[in-house]
């Protein structure tokens, strides 16, 4: 073994240093991104390296992984980048999330991390601060985080399953249980029906008109039928900001055909709930007050790394009768043990990393990165609809996602690749009723109304070089 590189004695030789050496990495990406194209990737070279037998420089390590990440990199730092909604992750979530980790405390049990369940505690009654959703009706907090919004659907539905039938947590589920959400909701919703053992059968879907709304009397003849039929409806799903073209479903109305038929109504508002604190969008979500639970994703619209979700539920005891637990080796002191109201016990500390956004920013200074990128959308938005050579999707939302066809051309594929291969930005295809869109999802909260015209100018200046070539 080589002694020099055996490092476990001590810790104060190398850990700043590389500290020191990751945040000067870091900084040279959020300061100038344009110097990592839009996506970088060498997928033919994947050999995987020898088996790691001796131990290595912390040094020598961190520069092989800086330059694999030169050039293997989705660059979500770019305001030209467009992809799915991946964001530029804030530096103040990103301070707070790298404390969390090292600091080594779990929210999940009182004992194992006291500072961290209260600050959890206060991120959740922010949440409801920031979105105007009135805080809990009982004791309880009203609120879990996640590992992101598909296991905050997970949990919601079992939550709809456990309130239909508080047996089926003994006896499993009843057979004949249904669930409805429209053609675009997440497909999160589906794996989540199938991981409860509800089967993927009995999730029923609506369809969508031309602006991505659930067709509503679809939805009331579907479940008439179904309790003909001898099946039980337990849940109702309206999503706010589907995954396609972002369009907000009619939650209020959504949420009365739910109460009707005595239903859980979830809002998978993953993508959506971080408008919530723009009053003007807010008010298009109305109704989202009534949902007994709320799917959230921090690491969307709030700017946060991967990787962290929230549900927010009405009745918050319903996520203690349906998720508590407990065995020989947990004294039970009656400490606030949020692993009893979570799937999950042992968890990363995520809600740091909002507390230091939230509290860095303020709410005021959050508000304005989100009409920032709201106002650049929607100056990309009226240049699209004014030009012919694109035929705009309308849709009844103003979250930040633009989706366009070429006129007439049926270029919407070359002109994704195009764009993409040429660095001049990134949106992706997006395959919708039937149609090919370039989707434009606008994550980046650095981006400016100059940045979208200089990109506008380059997209038209390819499409031109296509049609042309045609
Ligand atoms: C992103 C998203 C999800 C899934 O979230 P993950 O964090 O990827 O698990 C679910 N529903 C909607 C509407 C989403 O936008």
């Amino acid at each position: 073994m080589s002694g020099e590189s055996i490092q476990s004695e001590r810790t104060d030789s190398y850990f700043s240093e590389s500290i020191a050496k990751i945040s000067e990495f870091l900084s040279g990406i959020y300061d100038d991104p344009s110097k990592i194209s839009l996506v970088a990737s060498n997928c033919k070279s994947s050999e995987i390296s020898a088996a790691p037998l001796n131990g290595e420089s912390t040094d020598n390590l961190l520069e092989e992984l800086f330059a694999r990440f030169e050039h293997n990199f989705c660059n979500v730092f770019n305001p030209a980048y467009f992809g799915y909604i991946s964001p530029r992750p804030h530096p103040l979530g990103v301070i707070g999330d790298f404390l969390a980790l090292g600091v080594n405390q779990t929210p999940g049990a009182w004992r194992a991390g006291p500072a961290a369940t209260k600050i959890e505690l206060e991120v959740l009654a922010w949440f409801r601060h920031l979105f105007n959703i009135p805080q809990p009706d009982s004791e309880f907090p009203g609120g879990i985080f996640t590992g992101g919004g598909t296991i905050a659907n997970l949990i919601a539905l079992k939550l709809a399953r456990d309130a239909a039938n508080p047996d089926s947590k003994i006896n499993g589920i009843l057979p004949s249980c249904r669930v409805y959400c429209s053609n675009d909701s997440h497909f999160s919703i589906d794996k989540s029906i199938d991981f409860l053992g509800i089967g993927r059968r009995n999730l029923v879907k609506i369809s969508v008109d031309s602006q991505g709304l659930v067709n509503l009397e679809e939805l009331r003849l579907a479940i008439e039928s179904d309790i003909e039929k001898g099946y039980h409806p337990i849940a109702i799903i309206g999503t706010v900001g589907t995954t396609a073209t972002a369009a907000i479903e009619p939650i209020r109305e959504l949420s009365a055909i739910a109460k009707e038929f005595k239903c859980w109504f979830h809002v998978d508002a993953a993508a959506g709930l971080p408008y919530a604190a723009c009053a003007e969008i807010r008010e298009s979500m109305k109704g989202i007050e009534l949902a007994d639970s709320i799917t959230f994703d921090p690491c969307k619209w709030m700017f946060m790394s991967f990787g962290v979700g929230c549900l927010l539920v009405r009745d918050g005891r319903r996520l203690f009768d349906s998720c508590s637990a407990g065995g020989g080796y947990w004294e039970d002191k009656e400490e606030l043990d949020l692993f009893q109201q979570n799937l999950y016990g042992t968890r990363q500390f995520r809600s740091l990393g909002i507390w230091m956004l939230l509290r860095g920013l303020g709410f005021n200074g959050y508000r304005k990165l989100l009409l920032n990128v709201l106002d650049c959308t929607a100056l990309f938005q009226s240049l699209v609809k004014a030009d012919s050579r694109f035929i705009l999707l309308e849709k009844n939302s103003k979250l930040p996602v633009i989706c366009f066809k070429t006129a007439n051309m049926g270029i919407e594929k070359e002109l994704v690749e195009y764009c993409q291969n040429h660095n001049i930005c990134y949106p992706t295809l997006l395959n919708w009723n039937d149609e090919y869109y370039l989707r434009f999802a606008f994550s980046n909260y650095e981006i400016s109304p100059e940045k979208v015209k200089s990109i506008y100018q380059e997209i038209c200046l390819a499409y031109d070089r296509l049609s042309q070539a045609r």
